[in-house]
């Protein structure tokens, strides 16, 4: 998947896995095109990686998790390149209207 942003475009990688008792985990790598290799992982190098582990009590959510995941992996970028970053994943993943309002 590609974020394209003011910044040049981005590679989004995204992995959601379950491990044999059940817990989610998903992880998210972000870095600027292009990948160094089709496969996957695709080892770019000075790749973000964010990761989310779910609770064990919680129910396994593909949106929160890489959303979690997303956030993570842009955290230590420069405001600017974050916000533009957010802006691109947002338009992807449009968040959904949860709280209570319509
Ligand atoms: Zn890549």
């Amino acid at each position: 998947m590609i974020l394209d942003t003011e910044f040049g475009k981005f590679a989004l990688h995204i992995m959601h896995q379950r491990d044999p008792n059940g817990h989610g985990h998903s992880e998210v790598t972000v870095h600027p095109l292009p990948c160094a290799r089709s496969e996957r992982p695709c080892c770019t190098p000075n790749q973000l990686v964010g990761v989310a582990k779910c609770h064990e009590r919680d129910q396994f959510c593909r949106a929160v998790g890489r959303k979690l995941a997303f956030e993570r992996a842009v955290t230590l970028l420069d405001n600017e390149t974050r916000a533009a970053l957010w802006k691109a994943f947002l338009l992807r993943f449009p968040p959904r209207k949860s709280n209570g309002t319509k």
